[in-house]
């Protein structure tokens, strides 16, 4: 097999939570290959994590790098990463932005937001997919003679807490020929801060289209106060303006790490799943039995939300 790299994603001094789950996409793949991580642009703290997981780190800094500009990282990586090696990275907006240009560079195989691996045969990964807002599972063989380029989506491989490895820096800036750009990045435009913080909640009911009328989201909201948690939501439900964005879990909402997340009439698209980490305990009501949001739940109720959330409200508000 190849030596296999992984793409360590950080932002404001913390190592994202892939950093671990994409090591245990590559033991997948190949239990025995030489491992190393890429980091570039971190500070010493995230430096100092990814050494604790990676026998080698391979580190790119300097001015350039300051922000992650797909452009500018991508003919680094060119520079750094050996042809014919295996490269993994979580699959998010920046993975869309450099992946398919790196890999073509490369002339390596790509394959985007991969949900698992079946095995490798010589010279061919069997990679899977989903398709149709999750409704089905594809899965392609790569031809990986030439290397392979993979994004790998967030949550579905587990987190490698082994933390086996104590590992070395080791500096590779200096390998950078050209850090030149037509794209350059001029400011970053915080969101407004919303009335909750939903990232700091341990119980989160979170609605979805399936509330139907904006007037039934009160009861959600006082189910939400009765078991002692806050009230987030599916992006249908910002889009509508019904919630005020700083409610919306997922890819292009808010990263949330509640202990119990209870979805209520959320189909459980990847871009909405993608927002859910440090594995909590979801139960899912949905009228639909084929919702893909029960292929990740804990505990899955089918069932009509609107008659639904009124009991659970009162059998709570009972046992209290
Ligand atoms: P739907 O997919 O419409 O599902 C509604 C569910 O409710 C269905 O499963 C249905 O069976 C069920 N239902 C209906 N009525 C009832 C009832 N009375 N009782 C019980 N169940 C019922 N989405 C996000 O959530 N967060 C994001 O950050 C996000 N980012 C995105 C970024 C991009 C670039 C793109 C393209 C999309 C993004 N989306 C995001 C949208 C995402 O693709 C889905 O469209 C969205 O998550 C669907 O929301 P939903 O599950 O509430 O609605």
């Amino acid at each position: 097999m190849k030596d296999i790299y992984i793409y360590l994603t950080h932002k404001d001094g913390v190592l994202d939570d892939s950093a671990l789950e994409l090591i245990s996409a590559a033991k997948k793949l190949d239990g025995s290959a030489k491992i190393s991580a890429v980091v570039v642009g971190a500070s010493d703290e995230v430096l100092n994590e990814a050494v604790k997981s990676y026998k080698e780190v391979i580190k790119i800094d300097g001015d350039a790098f300051k922000y992650p500009n797909a452009e500018i990282i991508r003919k680094a990586l060119v520079d750094i990463i050996p042809k014919d090696s295996i490269f993994l990275m979580t699959y998010n907006t920046f993975a869309m932005d450099m992946a398919p240009g790196f890999s073509i560079k490369m002339d390596a195989s790509y394959a985007a937001d991969v949900v698992d691996f079946e095995g490798v045969e010589g010279d061919t990964i069997k990679v899977v997919r989903q398709e149709f807002g999750g409704a089905v599972y594809s899965r392609s063989k790569l031809d990986i003679s030439k290397g392979a380029v993979i994004s790998v989506r967030g949550g579905v491989f587990p987190a490698d807490e082994s933390k086996s490895e104590s590992g070395s820096v080791v500096d590779k800036s200096n390998d950078v020929k050209d850090t030149a750009a037509n794209r350059n990045f001029i400011e970053i435009v915080a969101a407004e801060a919303g009335d909750v913080d939903i990232t700091q909640s341990e119980i989160l009911v979170s609605i979805g289209r399936g509330i139907e009328e904006e007037d039934n989201i009160e009861e959600a909201k006082e189910l939400a106060e009765t078991m002692g948690g806050d009230l987030a939501c599916s992006r249908p439900i910002v889009d509508a303006k019904w919630l005020d964005k700083s409610r919306q879990v997922g890819t292009s909402g808010q990263t949330v790490k509640p202990k119990v997340y209870l979805a209520l009439g959320i189909s459980g698209s990847f871009q909405h799943l993608g927002g859910i980490k440090g594995n909590p305990f979801i139960v899912a009501v949905n009228k639909n039995p084929k919702a893909p949001i029960f292929q990740v739940a804990d505990v899955g109720i089918v069932a009509d939300i609107l008659e639904f959330i009124p009991v659970l409200n009162e059998k709570i508000g009972d046992a209290k």
